[in-house]
């Protein structure tokens, strides 16, 4: 799943795939899982659309589901969004694209 060189450099050095990743059907499909720096929102709902076919019969998606819930991940993970954690009480790393407000100096300029 993380096998991309700009999302290894984000991993502790001595951190170690655990082994239901090696049956992930999403192996080697980074680009659909995570969004590029600048994502418009239309580009994210196709992307991440994208990425739920994929998991859609994934014989890992529970041990995916947990991982993400347990780690506070970035992406989709087992069909779910960081917005989709969010609602469900999960932890996301970083305000999401429907939860983030408006500072004061923002909405006024
Ligand atoms: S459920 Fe989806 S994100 Fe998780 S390992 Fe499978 S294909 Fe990848």
């Amino acid at each position: 799943m993380i096998e991309s060189p700009s999302a290894a450099a984000l991993l502790p050095p001595d951190w170690r795939p655990p082994s239901w990743m090696n049956r992930a059907a999403c192996k080697g499909r980074t680009d659909l899982f995570f969004a590029p720096r600048a994502e418009r929102p239309p580009a994210r709902v196709r992307r991440e659309a994208a990425a739920r076919r994929v998991c859609e019969g994934c014989p890992v998606m529970v041990d995916c589901r947990d991982y993400a819930h347990q780690h506070t991940e970035y992406g989709l993970w087992a069909g779910e969004s960081e917005d989709d954690r969010s609602d469900q009480g999960v932890p996301v790393p970083a305000p999401t694209s429907r939860h983030r407000t408006r500072t004061p100096s923002a909405a006024t300029a």
